[in-house]
This record gives C-alpha cells, sequence and structure tokens, in this order.
C-alpha cells in the first residue's frame, strides 16, 4: 500500500472513531486508538507515528523487538510506544517485562509470577488481564469466574504488575452488533472488580477492525484495530 493510501486508511479510522464515540455520548479523547501493526511493516508505522499515531500494537515477541530496536535507532521510545496484545509464553516473560507500555494479554499466574519476577525496585509493568469472554475451547484468556481470585492474586504477590483493567477477544460475528453482549459482559465484570480490589481500573481493551462501534458503545477506552488501517496480513 502507497503511504498516502495508508494515511487516508488512518484518517478514516480516526473519523469512525470519533463519530462512534459522540454516537454513545462519550468524549473522543476517551478511546485511544491502538494500531495493530503485526505482520506489518515498520516502515508503515513510523508513517502513521508521523502522522500523530503513539501506540501501537503487536502480537509475537520476536517481530515486536525487532520492531522495537528500529524504532529505538529512530528516537522513539519502544517501550512507551508498543503494546503486547499476543499471546505470551511464560519463558518469554524476560524479553517482555518492562518493554511494554501495557501487556493486554495477562492470562496464568504462572506468566504473571514469570513477569514479577524479572521486575525490581520502582518498576511497574502495567497489564490488563484477558478474559475468554464466551468462553471459547480455542482461545486464551482467564475464564470469568476466576477474575476476582486472580486480581487477588496479583494484589497479593506480584507488587510490580499494575492491573489496569480487562481485555477481551470475542467470537467474530457476520453481524458486529452481535459481538456487543460480550463487551458489554466484559465492562460488567470491570465495575464489579473495581469495587472488588478498590483500584480505578480504567482500561477497556475491546473493539477491532470489524466490531469497534458496539465496544465502544458498551465503553471500550482502548479499541485495537489493524486490517482496517494497514490492510491484510500477508
Ligand atoms: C490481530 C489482532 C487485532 C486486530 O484485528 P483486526 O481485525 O485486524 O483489526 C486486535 N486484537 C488482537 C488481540 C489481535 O490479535
Amino acid at each position: 500500500m502507497s503511504a498516502q493510501a495508508l494515511l487516508e486508511r488512518y484518517a478514516t479510522v480516526r473519523e469512525g472513531l470519533t463519530s462512534a464515540a459522540r454516537a454513545s455520548g462519550r468524549e473522543p479523547s476517551a478511546v485511544r486508538l491502538l494500531a495493530v501493526s503485526k505482520k506489518h511493516s515498520v516502515e508503515d508505522m513510523l508513517a502513521l507515528y508521523a502522522a500523530g499515531q503513539s501506540i501501537f500494537g503487536e502480537n509475537y515477541v520476536q517481530e515486536a523487538l525487532a520492531k522495537a530496536e528500529t524504532l529505538s535507532s529512530r528516537g522513539i521510545d519502544a517501550s512507551q510506544c508498543l503494546h503486547m496484545i499476543g499471546h505470551v509464553q511464560s519463558k518469554k516473560a524476560p524479553q517482555v517485562a518492562g518493554h511494554f507500555a501495557l501487556i493486554h494479554s495477562l492470562d496464568s499466574r504462572k506468566l504473571a509470577d514469570a513477569l514479577e519476577k524479572r521486575l525490581t525496585g520502582k518498576a511497574r509493568q502495567p497489564v490488563l488481564v484477558e478474559v475468554n469472554i464466551a468462553d471459547e475451547a480455542q482461545k486464551s484468556g482467564l475464564a470469568a469466574q476466576d477474575l476476582d481470585a486472580f486480581a487477588e492474586y496479583l494484589q497479593e504477590h506480584c507488587p510490580h504488575l499494575a492491573l489496569e483493567g480487562l481485555m477481551c477477544l470475542p467470537p467474530v460475528f457476520d453481524q458486529p452488533e452481535s459481538a456487543r453482549p460480550f463487551f458489554a459482559r466484559l465492562r460488567k465484570l470491570n465495575e464489579s472488580l473495581r469495587l472488588k480490589t478498590g483500584l480505578p481500573l480504567p482500561e477497556l481493551s475491546m473493539g477491532m477492525s470489524g466490531d469497534y462501534v458496539s465496544a465502544i458503545a458498551e465503553g471500550a477506552s482502548i479499541v485495537r484495530i489493524g486490517t482496517a488501517i494497514f490492510g491484510p496480513r500477508i
């Protein structure tokens, strides 16, 4: 895709976010756009960065770290700019802890422990807990009923992990409206977890290219959009 086409698609997505926020009576600035750049080039990321996009989502640790090196060589603080949204194996924790502005995909005690072990002193790693919101066998994420106990575990045993909210990846439907009940469910889980933990939990990471309008209507604070910006992944 030409740089101009990329910037046009980006502008269209931005406008879509703004109108979705307004349509649900929310401030457009209350919804952050995470540009999901997995399997797309670092050149495309740099073009968007120059156009004002400041946060990018990556799924694969190796790919993300290679891109982080290029970003750093251009004077960009990659640890502020990259978010990890893919499943992380706990053996990869050393390469992940402290290198991402937000990890959206914390889904086990094993991973929490492995991240915690790599962090010392004043370092805090912001995390979201990924919830398997439709109880799909093939998906990672914590079961909703395990959420309270997991948050309690984090509070007791992982002082270097800063829990900021929840993330989900609902089933893909032909009708984007069909995902809406799952987004509503994540919002309610986050609200009850807020009461339970006393933490502010400001982040709800939900909504992708096909269903972000419904996610914003249900309170998404971060939408993760790849294809609508960068085109299909090869
Ligand atoms: C790939 C991916 C996205 C982006 O999906 P698109 O449909 O390309 O917008 C969002 N979230 C997660 C967790 C992903 O893996």
